[in-house]
């Protein structure tokens, strides 16, 4: 994608005027304590809109959104401990993100990964101490698609697709040593408000009792303008603490034929977050189809959980 190609090749030359000492101080405190990886929203009003772009698609526009973006990224890093930010260069920020890699991150690939169980409330989840990253997002939003993406294999999120199973906590267990928990979808359509107050209830009930999370991948579809739906759901896990990063998926629909292209909603999306955010969470850019962020998304997730196995 030519965006991260441009993007990659910047130096990001960091000063400290780049990064606030409080907002380096906040996360790389947040980061000893996963639970507090994620700053709190400063207002959750706002988060409703959905601001708009002025980008359009001639290359001179193009070309000055991927100058923005990268500036943008580099005011927002997620720098995490054991790494200097005077030091910062280009090579250590993952591509089509603001995630810094340091010295946790670790052998990432998945080699084998089996079905545990499904669960219908927290307390049912496995009971040991092993470590875990959820995946969250809209009903849609290549939930299915990220999982199998990541590890590889069909059957797994063939698993949490079967019916029965679609509205329950799946925990998958990844090289013997860490989760992978499929959460439900959001935002279906069809289902009734009774059915989506019970999710709600449901799902935060994990979230808020499950001490081995160490952090939510929040799904957000690129191919659309921000949705309400997941502005509420970020700002719901920053209020209560939990650690997210945003996975912006569907990232190769670079030519939409109608509406904005991805990168636009994603700055569209990053400017609401940025304004209900003390702390801007970690992003990656994604696609299933492509293949994009695969590597970095999964470099980025050893780095958590090594830093949270400590
Ligand atoms: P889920 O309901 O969140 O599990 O979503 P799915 O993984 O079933 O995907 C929903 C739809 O989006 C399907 O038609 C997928 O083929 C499509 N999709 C998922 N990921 C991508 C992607 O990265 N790029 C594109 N172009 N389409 C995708």
């Amino acid at each position: 994608m030519v965006l991260l190609l441009r993007y990659r090749s910047l130096t990001i030359n960091l000063t400290p005027l780049l990064i606030p000492k409080s907002h380096s101080f906040h996360t790389l405190q947040s980061f000893r304590n996963p639970k507090n990886l994620i700053s709190i929203p400063r207002i959750s009003s706002s988060s409703s809109s959905s601001s708009s772009s002025s980008s359009s698609n001639n290359p001179t526009t193009t070309n000055r959104s991927i100058s923005d973006a990268a500036k943008f990224a580099k005011s927002v890093l997620f720098v995490p401990p054991g790494v200097e930010i005077e030091e910062l260069t280009d090579d250590v920020v993952l591509p089509g993100s603001n995630i810094v890699i340091g010295p946790f991150a670790g052998h990432s690939q998945i080699k084998e990964v089996e079905f545990v169980k499904s669960s219908a409330r927290a307390r049912d989840c496995p009971k040991d101490d092993r470590p875990e990253i959820a995946i969250l997002g809209r009903s849609n939003v290549g939930k299915s698609s990220l999982i199998n993406f990541l590890v590889r294999k069909k059957e797994v999120a063939l698993t949490s697709k079967k019916p029965g199973k679609t509205q329950l906590i799946n925990h998958f267990l990844v090289n013997k040593s860490w989760y992978i928990v499929d959460l439900p979808g959001y935002g279906f359509a069809k289902v009734s408000d009774a059915a989506k107050t019970d999710w709600s209830a449901f799902t935060k009930g994990y979230f808020l009792n499950r001490d081995t999370l160490v952090c939510v991948l929040l799904l957000i579809d690129a191919s659309v303008p921000p949705q309400k739906i997941d502005l509420d759901c970020a700002n719901w896990l920053g209020r209560n603490n939990v650690p997210m990063t945003f996975v912006f998926t569907k990232c190769d629909k670079m030519k939409a034929t109608k509406g904005k292209r991805p990168d636009e909603n994603i700055k569209a999306f990053q400017q609401i977050i940025r304004e209900n955010f003390k702390v801007h969470p970690p992003w990656i850019l994604t696609s299933s189809v492509s293949g994009l962020g695969r590597d970095e998304l999964l470099l980025h997730m050893s780095q958590l959980r090594n830093y949270w196995d400590q």
